[in-house]
């Protein structure tokens, strides 16, 4: 063969919108009646990552027959394309800010600390693309604005179903936060397992915990007016398991 060594991928380049897709940050949330060749983005986007997990199956399994229909693997490429857009990276098509524009009156007279634990993390990191699995714990001191309860997880899943680092993914939510609420603090703990550590080499079964604290939260519990919050905060952080 001609091409020895080279890996007869998809002709993506050559449909040449590819390259403007990604250039230029076009993203699904582009409204109607842009396309790409023809098609909606988000169509395209399935058709062309189903195209590069069927050249997966076949560069991970070189034993793989590409033209045998009835294998365990012949629907793998559609069903993977389609947990990647609409769960593992869904995040991308959803601004965080939208969460945080529900914010609800009701925090006057309230002078604590509001605190979600608990909060499931499923992410995947973006030097292996292997799952982190973990829990996280939400925290923020009220200055008049509040948020429903739930959109701390919501907030949460957005940041995390993305390609991340634990570390960025920690303080992604709490800058989020203290942007869109503009509380006296917030505190955000992450503890997490990620697959790629457990499952490789060493295999480390260790759990990584993160932090992020901003404003009363960041300050010295010396003469701190939130010190009571802040040793509470702590000692859920100690209780949570990954
Ligand atoms: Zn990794």
């Amino acid at each position: 063969m001609k091409h020895k060594g080279t890996p007869k991928f998809p002709q993506i380049e050559k449909q040449g919108s590819y390259g403007a897709f990604t250039q230029d940050g076009i993203s699904p949330m582009i409204p109607q009646p842009f396309t790409i060749n023809g098609l909606k983005p988000d169509t395209f986007r399935a058709q062309e990552l189903e195209r590069v997990f069927t050249r997966f199956l076949q560069l991970v399994d070189p034993t793989r027959d590409p033209v045998e229909q009835d294998c365990g693997t012949s629907e793998t490429p559609h069903r993977a394309a389609k947990a990647w857009l609409n769960q593992w990276a869904a995040g991308y098509n959803q601004d965080p800010m939208e969460i945080m524009k529900v914010v609800e009156d009701g925090a006057e007279g309230y002078h604590s600390s509001v605190c979600v634990e608990e909060i499931e993390v499923y992410s995947h990191c973006e030097h292996h693309l292997a799952p982190i699995i973990g829990k996280a714990l939400v925290a923020y001191i009220p200055n008049g604005k509040i948020l429903g309860l739930s959109k701390l997880n919501r907030l949460v899943d957005v940041y995390a179903r993305r390609l991340q680092v634990q570390e960025r993914l920690t303080t992604q939510i709490a800058d989020a936060l203290d942007a869109g609420l503009e509380p006296h603090g917030v505190a955000v703990f992450i503890r997490a397992r990620h697959l790629c550590m457990e499952s490789r080499g060493v295999r480390q079964n260790s759990v990584t915990s993160t932090q992020a604290f901003k404003g009363v939260f960041a300050e010295g519990l010396k003469d701190n007016p939130y010190e009571m919050e802040m040793r509470l905060f702590m000692e859920r952080c100690a209780s949570l398991k990954a």
